[in-house]
């Protein structure tokens, strides 16, 4: 199982009322539920920031789980290109069969009805709601 992570609109509201990263530590408190599961930054931040200063963002048990970052796919004109983009990284890593998740917060940048998309409220970032489809997700996929 593996979890795409989106920044912006989930590990703080979209505008950042109180910084960034200010829901960080709700993230973190439910990954280490599911200590098997691999996380994949697929933010934007990823264009700016290399892969070692944003795994430096998290805590230590949880930055040793942040395996890489998703491809930038510049020049791929896909409508869904955040999707894209991970499916591409699933094939790179040979990992197409595997189950995965996105956390995002931008509805657009994945097909509609996307099964494998939590989709997070961009004004509230990751709550309550996230947090039991989250853990609904990741603990079917351990019995699976
Ligand atoms: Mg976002």
């Amino acid at each position: 199982m593996i979890v795409f992570l989106d920044f912006d609109g989930v590990l703080h509201p979209f505008h950042r009322p109180a910084g960034v990263f200010t829901l960080l530590a709700e993230f973190e408190r439910v990954m280490r539920d599911y200590a098997d599961v691999d996380i994949v930054i697929s933010s934007t931040w990823r264009e700016a920031h290399p892969l070692p200063q944003l795994r430096a963002l998290f805590s230590p048990d949880i930055r040793d789980r942040i395996i890489d970052v998703t491809p930038i796919a510049s020049g791929l004109h896909h409508p869904f290109v955040r999707e894209a983009e991970i499916r591409m990284w699933l094939r790179e890593a040979g990992r197409a069969a595997e189950q995965w998740v996105a956390i995002d917060d931008t509805a657009w940048f994945f097909s509609p009805d996307c099964p494998n998309l939590i989709l997070v409220d961009t004004e509230t970032g990751f709550n309550l709601t996230t947090e039991r489809e989250l853990r609904r997700r990741l603990s079917a996929s351990s019995f699976a």
